[in-house]
Order: C-alpha cells, then structure tokens, then sequence
C-alpha cells in the first residue's frame, strides 16, 4: 500500500499549479489539485486574458477614427459593454473548461473546495483530509486595497471584469501596470479617465524612457494623470463617488477602481502551523527550487512574490515537477524575463533598465529614437513611438531593449532570445531589417546618446 493518497498535492488550479499539477503526473506522479474558485486561476479569469481581450476592444475607437486618414467613411460607431463582457465571459467559461480536459487527460484528480495544509503531508478540503508525500502551494495573490474611509465603494480588478456598465466617469487608483492598462481600456472605450498615483512617475521599476514617454503620450490622448496625490476619502452621494485627493482637490466619478498591489493568497492556509515561514507581507520564502522551510511544502508562483508574471509561473511550475519527478533539479531562471504594458500605446521591455545597469557598474551607451509611426503619417494622430537600447560599452552586449509604441510586447519577445543569446550590440547591427516596419529601428539605431551625468 502507498504510503500517502497522492505523490503531489498542488493547491490553486493557477498558471503555475496547472503546469506544476500536469508535467507531474506526465512524469508518473499521482498528483491531486484543490481548487476554489476558478479554473486556470487569476490569469485566465481576472488577469492576462480577459485584460487582453478588453484592450483589444479599447484599440477600436481609435482604429475607426483613424480610418479617415485612409479614406474610409462610416457613422460614428456604438460601443455595447454588455456585449463585449458577455462576449469575453464566453471565451473564459471555455478556457475554463480546456484547463479541465488538459487536467483531466493527464489524470489530475481535481477536487473542488478551498484547502488548507493540516501538517507537512496532509491537506484538509471541505472537511476530507488527503496525505501527500509534497504539497505545492500555488494559491496566487489577490488585490490590495489601503483602509481609507469609504474604500468599500470602490472596486478592484476583479471586479472590473464584470461591471454591469461602463462607467461614465472613472477614477484608477494606483501606478503599477495594471492600473496603467485598466487607464488605457476605460478611457478607449469612452470613459473619461483619471489615474493617480502617489508617486512622482508611474511604472516605478521600469526604465525611466518607458514612463515619461507612456505619461506624455497617456495626457496627450486625454487620460487625466495627476502624480503625488492619493485618495483621502471616498463618499457616496446620490449614487455618485465623490473622492476628496491629499492635495485638496475633489473629483467625482462612477466607479474608483484601486491597482495599488496584490497580496499573496496565504492567509487561512495553515502554512505556519505546519513549520511553513512567511515573508512580512506572507509571502512563502522557498529557496531557488522553490521549496519552503518545509522539506515536503513547495510553492510556486505570485504567492512568492518573486515575479508576478504568468509565464513566471509556469516556468516555476515546471522546475519544480522536474526537480521532483524527473530526476533534474531545476531553477528557473529570472534572467532577461520579457514583459509587455498593455497600455495605449503598448510597451515593451527585456533586459536591464538604465537606471539598473549603472546601479550594477556597467559602463553603458544609450541608444535611442522616437518618431511618428507611418502609419499616423496619414491618421494625423500625435502618438510617438520611442526605442531604446542600453548596451555595455566595455563588453557590447546589449543589455536592455525598451519599447513604446504598437505591439512593444509582440517585438521585445523576439528581443529577449537575443538578449539571452549574448547578443552584441554589433549583432544587432549586422542583422536586416524588416522595412518598413517599426522593429526595424532596433537594428539600425547607430547613435549613441551623449554619456549622461551619471556615467
Ligand atoms: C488584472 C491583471 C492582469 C494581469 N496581466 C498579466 C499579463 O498581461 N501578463 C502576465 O504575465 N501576467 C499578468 N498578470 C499576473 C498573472 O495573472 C499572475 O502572475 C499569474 O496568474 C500567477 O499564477 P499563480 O499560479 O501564481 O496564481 P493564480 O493564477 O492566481 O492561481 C491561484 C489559484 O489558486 C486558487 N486558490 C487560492 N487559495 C486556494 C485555496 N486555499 N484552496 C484552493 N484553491 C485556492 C485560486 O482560486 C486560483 O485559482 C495579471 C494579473 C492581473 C490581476
């Protein structure tokens, strides 16, 4: 008789216990997975996909405006809310149900109901208790919203995703990328849009190109920014959210949706009472194989808190089934991890910033442009696109590439392979470029910056 119920026992049906839950049971494990809420987790419910498909359908004012410029005439389009969120509820109900098939042929046994460890071998669902010779701890994060008076009227992401209207006036709380993206969807589909972030520039972390060209091009499409402010106070007054800001100032909107961080899921999860330790914020502290305090516990993923990125977690996920069940201990790696802001316009990033490469002691040149994409040659829209390059002037590699401009993330994935190749910044410019595209400027950027101060 087996010693334990199952080889793995994985808690949260995420991006990172799906993978994690799969590749293990394809290695042979007998592997279990709780799951409370959704399938597919944050990512496929309230996070990359329906986010994607929202700014998918902001892009579109913006396309029929720009139409004209090629010759196209049509009324002025309507625009129904209730259609597209029915349209994406749609789409997730169905990835829903892929995430159960995959788990389901690879023989994942997946059992509803929210979990909680009981010691280092055994889960507790619903009142039935499963041993397992390793427990994976995928449970995710959820958003953080500060305890002002009246924060109970506003919303979160979560909720975003499933307003019965779109709001008239709205008001985004928070400077990270998603209160940025969530700034760009409300405001393509008409909202009128206010972000305010406490600091004096969104996007802290980013290289600092990214966020003063994102922020100039945000104020130019009418997207109200207003930095070094936060809310006071929030009230509501004959159905309407009057927001009183630390600067004085008074607004009043629909709907104020906070974006100011997200929390690891831990709480009510017995991690501490089986020997599990948590970081301050109850992150789980692993080690570079992801495993706890607790040889038995591993945990992957946002409730880490290491990177907050979907492929993060399914990187993660799979390291650990590799470590596991196949005989490879595995670390993932961290290094060159591409991202995208699905912001309009988009941004993309890979690499070291500015900032982080003369904080490391590189010797850098900057190279960089920023120019009016063709295409709004004959839209007449005054939307720029700015590139950078952050190369090390000692070794040539190509240390950073930074993108603002249409489909950034579409062309700093490709990037990023370069980067993780080794690639030189004399490689980059032997190689051809696709003309006439806006790619082709990364491969033809020829002069440096002036060094800067602090070089
Ligand atoms: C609005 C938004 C947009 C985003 N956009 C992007 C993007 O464009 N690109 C990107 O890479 N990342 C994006 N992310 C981040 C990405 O969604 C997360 O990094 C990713 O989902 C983390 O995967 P995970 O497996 O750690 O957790 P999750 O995907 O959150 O899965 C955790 C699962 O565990 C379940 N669970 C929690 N506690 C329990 C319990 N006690 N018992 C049973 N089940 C439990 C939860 O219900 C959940 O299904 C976005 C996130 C948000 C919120």
């Amino acid at each position: 008789m087996a010693q334990y119920d199952f080889d793995l026992f994985t808690i949260g049906a995420g991006s990172g216990g799906v993978r994690a839950s799969r590749m293990s049971a394809f290695f042979g494990a007998k592997v279990a997975v709780a799951e409370e809420l959704y399938l597919g987790g944050t990512c496929v419910n309230v996070g990359c996909i329906p986010k994607k498909l929202l700014v998918y359908a902001s892009h579109y004012g913006d396309d029929f405006a720009d139409a004209a410029g090629f010759g196209w005439s049509a009324e002025r389009p309507r625009f129904d809310w209730a259609k597209l969120i029915a349209n994406k509820n749609k789409e997730i109900h169905r990835l829903n149900g892929i995430y159960g098939k995959i788990l389901g042929d690879a023989g994942v046994k997946i059992i509803e109901g929210h979990a909680e460890v009981v010691d280092p071998h055994t889960v507790k669902v619903a009142g039935k208790e499963f041993t397992a010779r390793y427990i994976l701890v995928a449970v995710g994060s959820w958003p953080l919203v500060p305890k002002i008076p009246g924060a109970e009227y506003a919303i979160t992401s979560n909720e975003a995703f499933y307003l019965t209207s779109l709001p008239e006036r709205v008001i985004i709380v928070g400077g990270g990328y998603i209160g940025v993206e969530f700034a760009g969807i409300f405001h393509g589909l008409g909202a009128r849009t206010t972000q305010l972030y406490r600091g004096p520039l969104f996007l802290r972390g980013f290289d600092n190109d990214i966020r003063s060209t994102l922020a100039e091009e945000m104020v130019k499409r009418g997207v109200d920014l207003r930095f070094k402010t936060d809310i006071k106070k929030i009230v509501k007054a004959n159905g309407t959210l009057v927001a009183t800001l630390t600067d004085g100032s008074v607004l009043e909107a629909e709907q104020i949706l906070y974006a100011t961080g997200r929390g690891s899921k831990t709480p009510d999860l017995g991690l501490e009472k089986a020997g599990v330790k948590l970081k301050y914020n109850g992150a789980v502290i692993v080690d570079d194989y992801s495993k706890s305090s607790v040889d038995s516990i591993y945990a992957i993923g946002d409730c880490t808190d290491r990177m907050m990125l979907t492929p993060v977690a399914i990187a993660e996920g799979m390291a650990v089934a590799k470590t596991l069940f196949n005989d490879k201990p595995t670390r993932p790696s961290y290094e060159n991890v591409p991202t995208a802001i699905f912001s309009i316009p988009n941004c993309g990033t890979v690499g070291l910033t500015e900032q982080q490469a003369r904080q490391q002691n590189h010797k850098v040149d900057i190279y960089r442009t920023a120019f009016r994409p063709l295409r709004h040659r004959l839209t007449g829209r005054d939307e720029r696109t700015m590139m950078k390059l952050v190369v090390d002037r000692t070794t040539d590699r190509v240390l950073g590439c930074h993108m603002v401009g249409p489909e950034s993330g579409e062309i700093v994935q490709g990037l990023a392979v370069a980067l993780n190749c080794g690639a030189t910044k004399a490689q980059f410019d032997a190689t051809i470029g696709i003309h006439p595209t806006a790619a082709e400027e990364f491969v033809t950027m020829r002069t440096k910056l002036p060094p800067r101060d602090l070089d």
